[in-house]
Order: structure tokens, then C-alpha cells, then sequence
């Protein structure tokens, strides 16, 4: 039974169509199509109709008032409802994690150069598989095949939609029932449920490990190779080291058998870099060049990870092998699009410059940031919470290490600067999940109990909106 008050205020719920004509006079509303502020509206009134109902039977102190159902309340939820339903799903949001290449976060941020290619091209029509010097039919690699080929050396490159894509084609094309030799030590599982045994399972290859985990010699390649032998295979170790006793055969010593036994060799470099790192105080990582000068006849890597640029799967190689993958019907399938490919060619193009490239693809940027740059970031959030003058905040500058993420350089640690921040009567985890809530949502981490903002992965114009939710947040609270 509805008591006679509740009975009272179901009725005094504004109508739909009252509704309806005074949400027009508003100014809010005068772009949304009508279709959602009816949807809006009703589900607005049905949910109060459900609360007043629900608290009768609950009996619980939350009671819908007169107030909640006056026209002006309702409308307010309507236009709350509607900007909740009308904000994109995949937004910017700001990563304070210090992990540079952080595939949850989407890898690697665009460069201006990748995202003007991708305005120029987007909204028209382009010469994606359109030969204008021929007037006919070409090819939707020939905007990058060029490029990539001059900054690696390579004799021929194709790019799909991403690096596992590209395995999986590569190994596909030449390896389909037939064996395909890895050391065990490089059963690599990426994350994100890619692993290599079963990426060759998919293609069509058979797995022959070889080796132990710590130690695979070129006598336990070559002692496996027989008839069936279609393809060597080399996995960077992305994702860790194995250190202590180990030992592991060169890709120069895998090439050299692979030409003993006329057997194809391939390199799944993940990461793949164009940049030596060692000229930037760092360890030195084998670059894609060094793979191609090595002598494999397919490279494979990313386009997001360490190259800096979009999703997209590179394969570089011996022209005939290039040839006979893109022949490959797997390739239609895995084709990249317009817009990455335009994006790709923005990057690649930067790296004519190696320099240039460094400074303005952001991902290398921010791999090579110095201490003194991170520093300087960190100073000015500390600075600016000190000038707010409230108590309940306090920002503790701690050095920690961040990391390249993305699976690349993964035994490199990054010296950087942390904001240790502690809100008065919050933990550091309600911290983490109020940020995390915040618009633009601000991602960090904990540790020992305190919520963390990394610098090196925050821009410039990035600190103060930080700062702003902070205060925001404790002004709440
Ligand atoms: C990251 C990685 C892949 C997968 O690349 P995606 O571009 O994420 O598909 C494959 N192999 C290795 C060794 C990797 O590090």
C-alpha cells in the first residue's frame, strides 16, 4: 500500500510534456535533439516515480520531498543526465603513472607532425591506394614504404593494423605447417593475452622450443632444424631480463645458419627502435637498423611503442618475402587505415632528423627528459598547492623511477621526480579514486600509503589542471 502523501507526490510529478515545453525556453537545451531530451525526461521521472515507491517499501529516512519533484529540480537532473550521456566515452585524461609507453593509457601520445597529417586527411578523399603519377590502381603502403626503408636500411616494408598482427601474417605466410624454431627462453607472453607459442599455434606454424629458459646456443637451433624446418625465430625480451647464468645466440649467428640451411630467419623486435639510447645516457637497446644490417629477412615491431607513433604493425624484410606476405589474403584483414597511415608518415618523416626527432615526438621526449626538466615541473606544482594556502593539502617532492612501459627497455630505470600528496582525513587510495574521477580524470599511483603524481609523463599545461582537482578534491572533503 502507497501511503496517502506518496500517493500525493506521484501525482505532483510535472508531466512529460509540461516538461518538455519549459526545458525548451532554456538555453542548454536548444542544440539537443528532441529524441534524447524525451528519453532524458522519462527516465528522469520514472526513476523518482521508482524512489518514492521504493522508500514506501524501505521505510528508509531517504524520502523524495516536495522540493526534489519541483519543476526546476527535475529539470537540473535532466541536464545532468543529458551531458552525462552526450560526454565521449574515450577521453583525454592525464597520466601522472610516469609510465611513458602505458598501453591502458593508449602508448604513445600523437606528435603535432602525426596529428596535422591526420586533419589534412581525414576529411576528404586521398591517394590511399591511387597511383597519381600512373593515373592508376597503387599501393596503400607507398606513402611509408619509402621512408621506412631509408631509416632502416631495409630493402622492402609493409605496415599492418599492429605488431601482433604482423607476427601472425609473417609467420603465417612462411611458416604455415611447418616448424618454427624459438629458443625457450623467448616464449614471450606480452600482457593483453598475447603470447608467442600461441601466436604461432594461430598461424599455422608448429612451435619447436629449443634450448632452457636461461640458456639456448646456435647448436640448439641448428641441432633441431629438418625437413619440416621453415623459419627461425628471435623474440625480444620485451618485458624482462633474464640475468645470472645465461646465454643466448646472436641474431648474426641465427642469420648465418638460416643461410647454411636456406632456411628464412625472423626477428619480433616488439619495441623496435629508430633512436640508439645510449647517446642519452642510457642502456643501449639494438635498434631496427641493427636487425637489418644483422641480416634477418623479416623485422617486425610496433608503430606506438618506442617509434612514437600510432598503432600499426611494421614488417621490413628481403623484397621477395615482403612480396609474397603482401600476396598473403591474411593482409586484407589486417590492413591498416588512412588515418594511422597518415599519422605514421608524420612521425617517420621526423626522424630525418634524429635530433628533431627526440625533441618533438613526444614519447622520445619524455623517455629522454633530464632530471633537471622533471624537476623544474615538479616545483611548479609544488609551488602552486603552496600558494593556496590550505592546510589539509601537503606535496612532498620523492625520487623515484619511472618506467618506458609498453614492454620496451625494460631493465631501465628512469630517474624521476614524484608529487607525494596527502589530503587531510582522506586515504591515499579514496585520493587515487577522487582523482581518477576528476574532469579531466588524473591518473597516478600509490606507494608506501601515498597517493603519487610522476612528472615525466605530465605536460607543462597539465600541472595546473592537476593542481586545481587537488584543491578541489580537499575543498570537498
Ligand atoms: C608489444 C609486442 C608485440 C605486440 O605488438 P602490438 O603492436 O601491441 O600488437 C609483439 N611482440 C613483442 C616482442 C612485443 O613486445
Amino acid at each position: 500500500m502507497i501511503t496517502k502523501d506518496n500517493q500525493k507526490l506521484l501525482k505532483k510529478i510535472p508531466q512529460t510534456d509540461k516538461l518538455i515545453q519549459s526545458v525548451y525556453k532554456r538555453d542548454f537545451f536548444q542544440n539537443i535533439p528532441k529524441s534524447l531530451i524525451v528519453s532524458a525526461i522519462r527516465k528522469v521521472t520514472e526513476d523518482i516515480r521508482t524512489a518514492i515507491i521504493n522508500t514506501e517499501q524501505q521505510q528508509n529516512n531517504n524520502k523524495i520531498t516536495e522540493k526534489d519533484i519541483e519543476q526546476n529540480a527535475v529539470i537540473a537532473k535532466v541536464k545532468e543526465l543529458i551531458i552525462e550521456k552526450t560526454t565521449p566515452n574515450l577521453k583525454r585524461i592525464i597520466n601522472g603513472t610516469g609510465v611513458v609507453i602505458h598501453t591502458n593509457l593508449g602508448r604513445s601520445p600523437l606528435s603535432k607532425e602525426s596529428i596535422l597529417r591526420i586533419l589534412d586527411v581525414a576529411g576528404g578523399y586521398s591517394n590511399l591506394e591511387f597511383n597519381l603519377d600512373e593515373g592508376k590502381r597503387g599501393l596503400r603502403y607507398q606513402a611509408v614504404e619509402e621512408l621506412i626503408c631509408e631509416i632502416t636500411g631495409a630493402e622492402a616494408a609493409m605496415v599492418v593494423n599492429n605488431n601482433a598482427g604482423a607476427v601472425l601474417l609473417a609467420i603465417e605466410t612462411v611458416a604455415s605447417q611447418k616448424e618454427v624454431i624459438t629458443s625457450r627462453g623467448e616464449l614471450v607472453e606480452i600482457g593483453g593475452m598475447f603470447r608467442i607459442p600461441d601466436i604461432i599455434e594461430k598461424s599455422g606454424g608448429i612451435l619447436k622450443g629449443v634450448g632452457t629458459t636461461n640458456r639456448t646456443g646456435i647448436k640448439d637451433y641448428e641441432q633441431a632444424i629438418n625437413d619440416n624446418t621453415a623459419l627461425l625465430l628471435k623474440v625480444h625480451k620485451s618485458n624482462y631480463d633474464i640475468i645470472g647464468f645465461t646465454k643466448s645466440a646472436s641474431l648474426k649467428e641465427i642469420v648465418y645458419l638460416g643461410k647454411q640451411y636456406n632456411i628464412c630467419v625472423m626477428e619480433d623486435l616488439g619495441s623496435g627502435t629508430f633512436i640508439d639510447f645510449s647517446e642519452f645516457k642510457m642502456k643501449y637497446e639494438p635498434t631496427v637498423a641493427d636487425s637489418v644490417k644483422a641480416g634477418a629477412d623479416i623485422i617486425t615491431f610496433s608503430g606506438d611503442k618506442l617509434l612514437g607513433g600510432p598503432q600499426a604493425g611494421i614488417i621490413i624484410g628481403k623484397k621477395d618475402i615482403i612480396q609474397s606476405i603482401r600476396k598473403n589474403p591474411l593482409t586484407r584483414a589486417l590492413r591498416i587505415d588512412k588515418l594511422t597511415l597518415a599519422a605514421l608518415e608524420g612521425v617517420l618523416r621526423l626522424y630525418a632528423d634524429k635530433a628533431q626527432a627526440v625533441r618533438k615526438i613526444p614519447t622520445l621526449a619524455m623517455l629522454t627528459a633530464p632530471f633537471e626538466y622533471i624537476k623544474k615541473k615538479a616545483g611548479k606544482f609544488k609551488r602552486g598547492i603552496n600558494s593556496e594556502k590550505n592546510s589539509d593539502i601537503s606535496v612532498k617532492l620523492i625520487e623515484t623511477n619511472s618506467k618506458a612501459g609498453g614492454g620496451s627497455l625494460a631493465s631501465e630505470e628512469l630517474l624521476s621526480l614524484c608529487a607525494g600528496i596527502k589530503i587531510n582525513k582522506l586515504t591515499a587510495g579514496q585520493i587515487e579514486n577522487k582523482m581518477r574521477a576528476s574532469k579531466p580524470p588524473v591518473i597516478g599511483r600509490i606507494e608506501n600509503e601515498t597517493f603519487l603524481i610522476d612528472f615525466r609523463t605530465v605536460a607543462d599545461e597539465e600541472i595546473k589542471i592537476i593542481k586545481e582537482a587537488i584543491v578541489k578534491i580537499a575543498k570537498e572533503t
